[in-house]
This record gives structure tokens, sequence and C-alpha cells, in this order.
């Protein structure tokens, strides 16, 4: 049967507040979470597709919940936008990276490089060079081996504290991505205003590889320009056979995926890739 306005007013203000219900648990167990220090980082691996060699890992989040197990970050990043947690999460997650860094550097690696997402969040933080400053004295770590990668979107977003922060990090030898790169409005021309090391295709654009799909020719386009302004160009999303070969043949330098591997504990990591 229909429902008649008052009935459908019911429903809806019971799904709101079984929503705000959800929203609250998910924060406070966010909360809970930082205190008990259940966010971990797993590590893919980033691969030179010239020489095949091993180039560096981006670290990727992980909540190691007691109940629900190995979380996803798609599941809990958004909340901890909306919130603002991801900016103390966010240094957790630096820290951590820093001190994985210094472990392989140690022994023996040090060639080896970690990228790591920045929130949009922790840009627009006040406290976030300071922050980074004490880190990296407290870890040692070379901040030359250290990548940090802002979304397209979070640099659109506030371009000129952008270019001031990608300076300042790059001053201190970090150097800078830009995440997810096609995804949003801007176009290669702006590329030359902001101080920027590389750049990671999205991986909407290289699934489309294999099939061929609309922004097929987007991709060697992006790579033909980076190449020419002396960017390092990063294929994320790699899945098959076919699309490495199509990337390797259009002059792609690095790239990572399932294809070569999942994102993986240190552990898991130093058994495949850091063998003596
Ligand atoms: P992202 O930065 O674009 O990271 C790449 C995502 O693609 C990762 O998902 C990775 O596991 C996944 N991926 C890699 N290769 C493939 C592939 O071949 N096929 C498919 N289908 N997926 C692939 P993940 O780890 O679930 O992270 C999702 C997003 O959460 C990240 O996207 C990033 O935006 C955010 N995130 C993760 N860790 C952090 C963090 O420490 N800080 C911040 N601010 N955001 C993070
Ligand atoms: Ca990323
Ligand atoms: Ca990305
Ligand atoms: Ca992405």
């Amino acid at each position: 049967a229909k429902l008649r306005g008052k009935e459908s007013y019911q429903i809806f203000d019971r799904q709101m507040h079984l929503e705000m219900f959800n929203r609250l648990i998910l924060e406070n167990d966010l909360q809970r979470a930082i205190e008990q220090q259940e966010f971990i980082l797993y590590y893919q691996p980033i691969i030179d597709l010239q020489t095949n060699k091993l180039a560096g890992f981006e670290a990727l989040v992980r909540w190691k919940h007691p109940e629900r197990g190995m979380v996803s970050p798609a599941e809990f990043i958004p909340s901890m936008e909306t919130t603002g947690l991801i900016v103390p999460v966010g240094m957790l997650v630096f820290k951590q990276a820093c001190q994985q860094l210094r472990a392989w550097h140690l022994m023996g690696w040090t060639e080896i490089t970690i990228s790591i997402n920045l929130s949009v969040r922790q840009f627009a933080c006040s406290t976030l060079l300071a922050d980074i400053d004490r880190i990296l004295e407290e870890t040692a770590v070379n901040p030359a081996n250290l990548k940090l990668e802002i979304t397209e979107s979070a640099i659109m977003d506030n371009a000129e504290t952008a270019i001031a922060l990608t300076k300042e990090l790059r001053s201190r030898q970090i150097q800078i991505s830009i995440d997810d790169f096609g995804t949003g409005y801007s176009s290669l021309g702006y590329l030359h205003r902001f101080p920027v090391d590389s750049l990671k295709i999205d991986r909407s654009f290289v699934s489309q590889i294999q099939s061929e799909g609309r922004n097929y020719h987007v991709v060697d386009t992006i790579i033909a320009l980076s190449n020419q302004l002396g960017l390092a160009v990063i294929a994320e999303g790699i899945e098959t056979k076919e699309q490495l070969e199509w990337l390797q043949k259009v002059q792609c330098q690095y790239g990572q995926g399932y294809f070569f591997n999942r994102p993986l504990p240190a552990s898991e990591i130093e058994k495949i890739y850091l063998q003596p």
C-alpha cells in the first residue's frame, strides 16, 4: 500500500536516526582505536617498469579491529575526514612509515622509498610542518627517501596553500606526488605551477587500457607530457599483463598493482622483496 505523508516521514526519521547512531558508534570506535593503536600499515611495491626492479612502496593504512578483523580504509577514512580524526591518525601513519623506512635502511636497503598518503585535512593543519620535522628528527630517516602523495582535488581546493606547502616540503628533500591524477578538474597545463616530482595515474584510467575504453588515449597523453616536463609517472592499479605491456610501450616509468602484488604487511614484504 502507498505510504501516507506522516508514515513515510516516520520511516525517513527512523532511518536518519539509524544512520546517525551508526556514525556515532563508528566515531566512538575510531577514538578507541587510536588509543589502542589498532592502525597498522601495509605496503604495496612500486616497480620500475623499464627494469622490472623494485622502486619503493606505498604505505596504506589498515584498521586491525578486535572483532571485525582487518578493516579497509574505504570504510573509515571518509568518516575520519569529516570528524578531523584523520589529522592525528595521519601523523601516526607518517611516524610508523618513517620507523619502518629507518628499519629497512638499517638492514641495508638504503635506496628504498616509501610513499605516504596525506589527507586534505592534514594539508590544512597549521602544525603539519612542525609535526613532520619532529618525526624526521625522532626517526632519523633521510627525507629524500620519503614521498608524500597528495590528491589532485586537495591541491585544487586550495592552490596557494598547496604551492607554499609543497615548496616547504621539497626544501626538506621530501618528494611530492599528485595522487589520483586525471580524476579532478585540472588539466596538465597547470602542472608547471606546482613544484611536484611525480604523478600517479588513477586506476580508473589504467583499467580502461585493456578494454580500449573511452579514456584509453588520455593515458599516453599524460605520460608523454609528463616525460616532457621531467615528471615521473606511476600507473596505479595494474592488474593484467596486457596493461603492463601497453604501459611499457608508451614509456611509463613506474607502476603498482595486483599484477605485481597486493599491499602486504611489513613481514611479508621482507620475505618477498627484502632478502639479503
Ligand atoms: P589510493 O591512495 O589511491 O591507494 C591505492 C588503492 O588502490 C589502495 O587501496 C590499493 O590497495 C588499491 N590497489 C592497488 N593496486 C590495485 C589493483 O591492481 N586493483 C585494485 N582494484 N586496487 C588496487 P586501499 O589500501 O584500500 O586504500 C584506499 C584509499 O584509502 C587510498 O587510495 C587512499 O586514498 C586512502 N588511504 C589509504 N591509506 C591512507 C593513509 O594512510 N592516509 C590517507 N590520508 N589516506 C589513505
Ligand atoms: Ca595513494
Ligand atoms: Ca591513488
Ligand atoms: Ca585512487
